[in-house]
């Protein structure tokens, strides 16, 4: 089989030119073709010699996946579907933002961890996305985003990827080796240069995993809260079970001695009549009085069949008021690209097998 080089980081570029008997230095050459210059084709690496391209052409390949559909809403959020084999598809955001752009990756194909809220949760877990599909994502977006500036200079969301935060489809870490793979590239300065402080990975809480983040990649942390208790966090995240709201906090305080930024984001969906009353604030703000955090309160995105409905304006205000007052720092996320349904939790691409794992299963698979 021909070796797909988004599948490797800077180390396993070096590894793949050796044993080609090449120089190493040609390692840092491809890297640069591949993820600064967006290039998938070996005859446009104009510093290789000829020879060394043709070699490269039969040994192997520059894949991403396969752009299925593109589309910009009105607010300027871009959305690509992005098909990965077997009938499965992925997809990816792109949030413009007046100072910098943002795109939101994939890490699995449908997610085991089974939110309520979450229409991936609903699909059920299908895969792990390999390292060329999540790096690929950030090269397809660059290379388009590149495209369209080149075609119409006015646009203003046609920036580049300055911002990545992995917050598409997935439990990004229970995708551990693959995302940290893709993470290092994000970060090396030979592929994207991006700072640590520029990529921010969400997840639910699994926690021997943020440790293990920690020691290998610490990038911005973002942790999916949305309740105040175990009760009520057990039934919405059900991975809580495993993972309960103590341990996780610790984890967090773990967390920071690494972090590049001084907080944790913890995220919090906003569903109506379920976590959004004002005994609810009072109670998560005693929770983390000891955790140096930021809340990102999210309004829920609906989808159909998800039986949850968006609070309304004046409980998420209140809820923030509450929070702000005890001195957390608390934004609401804006709803971008609601008309092309790429907003949090709505990304659901397309899953051939549907099967659903049960909960056993599914605390099984995340370790
Ligand atoms: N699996 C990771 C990252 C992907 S989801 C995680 O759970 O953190 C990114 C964020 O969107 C999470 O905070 C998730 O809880 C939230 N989310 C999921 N479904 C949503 C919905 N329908 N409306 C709003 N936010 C949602
Ligand atoms: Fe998975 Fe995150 Fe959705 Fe939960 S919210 S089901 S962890 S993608």
């Amino acid at each position: 089989m021909t070796t797909n080089l988004l599948n490797y980081d800077a180390k396993a570029l070096v590894d793949f030119c050796i044993e080609m008997g090449e120089k190493p230095f040609r390692a840092k050459q491809l890297l640069r073709w591949i993820h600064q210059f967006g290039k998938v084709d070996f005859v446009e690496m104009s510093d290789l010699a000829k020879g060394l391209r043709e070699k490269l052409s039969t040994l192997a390949v520059i894949e991403p996946p396969q752009i299925v559909s593109d589309h910009t809403a009105k607010d300027g959020t871009r959305k690509w579907l992005l098909s990965v084999g077997a009938g499965n598809s992925i997809e990816t955001v792109f949030i413009p933002e007046a100072n910098r752009g943002t795109l939101c990756v994939s890490s699995q194909v449908g997610c085991a961890l089974a939110c309520t809220f979450c229409s991936t949760g609903k699909q059920g877990f299908n895969r792990n996305l390999t390292v060329a599909e999540i790096i690929g994502q950030l090269l397809l977006a660059n290379n388009a985003l590149k495209k369209t500036d080149a075609n119409d200079l006015t646009t203003q969301s046609s920036r580049a990827v300055t911002n990545v935060v992995m917050m598409g489809m997935g439990e990004p870490l229970a995708n551990f080796e693959n995302v940290v793979t893709a993470l290092d590239l994000m970060l090396d300065d030979h592929a994207y240069g991006l700072s640590r402080r520029r990529v921010t990975l969400s997840t639910s809480g699994l926690i021997p995993a943020m440790d293990r983040l920690r020691e290998r990649c610490p990038v911005a942390l973002a942790v999916s809260l949305h309740a105040p208790n175990d009760a009520l966090r057990d039934q919405l995240v059900p991975i809580n079970q495993k993972y309960p709201i103590k341990q996780l906090l610790a984890a967090c305080q773990r967390y920071l001695q690494a972090a590049p930024r001084d907080f944790i984001t913890f995220e919090y969906v906003m569903l109506d009549g379920v976590n959004d009353s004002v005994t609810h604030a009072r109670e998560l703000v005693k929770l983390v009085k000891d955790t140096p955090c930021k809340f990102n309160l999210i309004p829920f995105n609906v989808f159909a069949g998800s039986g949850y409905k968006r609070s309304s304006p004046e409980s998420v205000r209140i809820f923030r008021d509450v929070l702000m007052q005890a001195g957390l720092v608390t934004t609401v996320r804006k709803t971008r690209g609601d008309d092309i349904a790429a907003a949090c939790g709505q990304l659901a691409g397309l899953v051939k097998d549907k099967t659903r794992r049960t909960m056993r299963k599914t605390m099984e698979a995340v370790k």
